[in-house]
């Protein structure tokens, strides 16, 4: 008997040692150590010994058992470090594969144009206020020093609402409205009012909804000089430092005297083409001293205070930045187009 368990313990080592996986392993274990395996039916047949002999084989069998299950332990642990080792190389991620791409939205160039002409603002003091684009006609005209019978309401065709209420026709009417609450305490005032203005005309230079920024500084000794220099600098910073600036005589009705802002062309530096009409110019904005009138209509001493204001259109500024030569361009949503503004970003 003793031979017989000897051998059984050489034969289940070298099995034992052989397994090449897990799952063969634990068959061997069930067939050497199991409940119906090779040593407990050795175990059975002790029944036939001598009452001396029995002993010393049961302690045996069991030594034999320890020895087979210390060695199961040792392989199991052996071979489930293998499999991990062989599903890690065979599960390896390839990190040089390119990433999947978020696709991220693009700022829209008249959103890009409207923040830079905000941070050159912003970096001067400006404050922004916003206001209704659904105006009252005494904002949008008659606070302005456009009285119902005036000729030049016919300069603008505008939507309106009820006769009372109209969609604004400029970003103006934020400077009558900001003068009433300003004039209150004869505040002075240095702000930009942004926003979307509504007229009906359509064409490759004109949409029925188009933006401007306008501007108004009010105080004590604010003249000519003060507008054209902080025009000059606003368009230096928007176009390049060696654009030429120039005013030429105007009007309109809410400023006294009224001057359009020229650049030198942007495109041809100032020699002459298609975009300038040859002239080497380019109308960039209308300003102008704001009229007496203006100012007392909305609460302020004309005597003693005195301010200039400005309005120009953020499309026109947009195409120039942009060379874009066709304004529909801006409201098609074509997305071939705007994602052509992904990269540029804010200067
Ligand atoms: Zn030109």
């Amino acid at each position: 008997m003793e031979q017989q368990i000897k051998a059984l313990q050489i034969e289940a080592t070298e099995k034992f040692a052989a397994a090449n996986s897990l799952e063969q392993l634990n068959d061997f274990k069930v067939q050497y150590l199991g409940k119906k395996g090779s040593l407990t039916s050795i175990l059975r047949g002790m029944g036939n010994l001598s009452a001396e002999e029995r002993p010393r084989m049961g302690q045996l069998v069991n030594d034999v058992r320890k020895v087979l299950e210390d060695l199961f332990e040792t392989v199991s642990a052996k071979l489930s470090q293998q499999e991990l080792e062989n599903r890690l190389s065979s599960e390896k991620i390839d990190i040089t594969l390119p990433g999947r791409v978020n696709k991220i939205g693009h700022i829209h160039p008249i959103n890009l144009t409207m923040r830079r002409i905000k941070d050159v603002f912003l970096k001067m003091g400006f404050s922004i206020y916003e206001g209704p684009e659904v105006e009252s006609d005494y904002y949008n005209f008659e606070a302005l020093n456009l009285p119902k019978d005036h000729p030049a309401r016919d300069m603008q065709d505008s939507f309106y609402i009820t006769p009372e209420f109209l969609l604004r026709t400029h970003t103006s009417p934020m400077q009558a409205r900001t003068m009433e609450v300003n004039s209150k305490e004869n505040k002075p005032i240095r702000m930009i009012a942004p926003g979307k203005v509504y007229r009906r005309d359509y064409d490759a230079t004109h949409s029925p909804m188009f933006h401007q920024v306008e501007g108004l500084v009010v105080g004590e000794d604010i003249s000519l000089a003060d507008l054209k220099g902080t025009l000059e600098l606003f368009l230096k910073e928007i176009f390049s430092e060696d654009v030429k600036v120039r005013l030429r005589p105007s009007f309109f009705p809410f400023t006294e005297p009224s001057a359009e802002v020229d650049i030198s062309c942007v495109i041809c530096k100032g020699a002459g083409c298609r975009v300038c009409k040859s002239s080497g110019w380019l109308e960039i904005l209308g300003s102008g001293m704001v009229h007496p009138r203006v100012l007392e209509m909305s609460g302020y001493d004309s005597s003693k205070v005195s301010g200039f204001a400005f309005g120009m259109g953020v499309e026109r500024i947009a195409m120039l930045l942009y060379g874009i030569d066709d304004l529909r361009l801006f409201f098609e949503n074509d997305l071939r187009f705007i994602r052509q503004f992904a990269l540029r970003g804010i200067k």
